[in-house]
């Protein structure tokens, strides 16, 4: 017994020290350690030796179990490395070095970064509000009561009877003014989700509304404000606007504002539909309703508001015919920008 445990550690050795692969090395752990291997088979046999014998040859046998034990993992360890060793002999050091592709701004991103900048220079504050949104913030204190029928404008996702996904950005007026105290100059960024989808409409886009409170505040200034908004983001001096009357629950008055055609310059083309006119934002003084839900007093203060669609802002300035180009992760479009 004592003479065939002493071969087979004798074997196991020569064994580990000719193998020259982690493979192999993990094949005869297995035949000689493993829980079928040779020396474990042999250990069974340790019953049928004398009781007088038994004591030794257990101890023996653990000595050379845990001493070959210890020479594979010795031997693992040495082989590890010669492996790393022989990979970085590979490397050529005289290559160039691979270049690794810069990401860049999302298109819709830059165009949302650029009109915040132009109202930042005008003195407005940013300020950014979550997009799961109570419907007493997207709604109601915008004066859209629960049965108005101006939410039929807005095809809504619901998460339970009070929360929703804001529809627009709006809600940030009324959480603003609920914290601060006129003079406010605010623009609130952000994606708003709406249940619609073709060429010109996504589940989600992107939204800037801005609005400024104060004493005597006159649709005269909202002009002036979005007059110099259009120059500076469509980069044309002489740019014309057109206000249209319109309907928002929470502007009174209300108007579509339009820009001269910035692709034909008012000569009429695809894009303007052969009107010369382009529709770029919604906008209006705010109504009195929405100053009483926070509590500032309508015959003191007054104010104005517009919304911005980030999307279609740069559909109009890149001359860019389909919404959904945005979002198909195609680099071929995102790289043009
Ligand atoms: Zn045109």
């Amino acid at each position: 017994m004592e003479q065939e445990l002493r071969q087979l550690q004798a074997e196991a050795e020569t064994k580990l020290a000719t193998l020259d692969n982690p493979k192999d090395l993990e094949e005869i752990r297995v035949r000689y350690l493993g829980r079928k291997g040779l020396f474990t088979t042999l250990l069974r046999q340790l019953g049928q030796v004398s009781a007088e014998d038994r004591p030794r040859l257990g101890k023996l046998a653990n000595e050379i179990k845990e001493a070959l034990e210890q020479k594979f993992n010795a031997r693992k360890a040495e082989l590890a490395a010669s492996v790393a060793g022989a990979d970085r002999q590979r490397d050529d050091l005289s290559l160039p070095g691979r270049l690794v592709p810069f990401g860049r701004l999302h298109p819709v991103t830059q165009i949302m970064d650029e009109v915040c900048s132009i109202f930042v220079d005008l003195g407005f504050a940013v300020a950014e509000g979550p997009d799961v949104e109570l419907d007493y913030y997207n709604f109601e204190a915008l004066n859209i009561p629960q049965h108005h029928p101006a939410r039929d404008m807005h095809d809504t996702f619901y998460i339970n009877d009070s929360i929703l996904l804001r529809t627009h950005t709006s809600p940030m007026q009324i959480r603003a003014m609920e914290i601060e105290k006129p003079p406010l100059r605010i623009i609130a960024p952000g994606k708003v989700y709406r249940c619609d989808s073709d060429i010109t409409h996504t589940p989600m886009f992107h939204q800037v509304e801005g609005f400024l409170v104060d004493r005597k505040v006159s649709f005269a200034d909202l002009k002036g404000v979005l007059t110099v908004f259009c120059q500076k983001m469509f980069d044309q001096e002489d740019i014309r606007l057109r206000f249209r009357p319109s309907f928002f629950p929470f502007t009174e008055p209300s108007a579509e504002v339009d820009i001269g055609c910035v692709i034909c310059r008012g000569e009429g083309c695809r894009v303007c539909k052969q009107t010369g006119w382009l529709e770029i934002l919604g906008a209006g003084m705010i109504d009195p309703e929405v100053f009483k839900m926070v509590d500032y007093d309508p015959e003191e203060f007054s104010g104005f508001a517009f919304g911005l669609g980030m999307e279609r802002i740069a559909m109009l300035k890149y001359g860019i015919d389909d919404i959904r180009l945005f979002y198909e992760n195609d680099l071929r479009f995102l790289k043009q920008f």
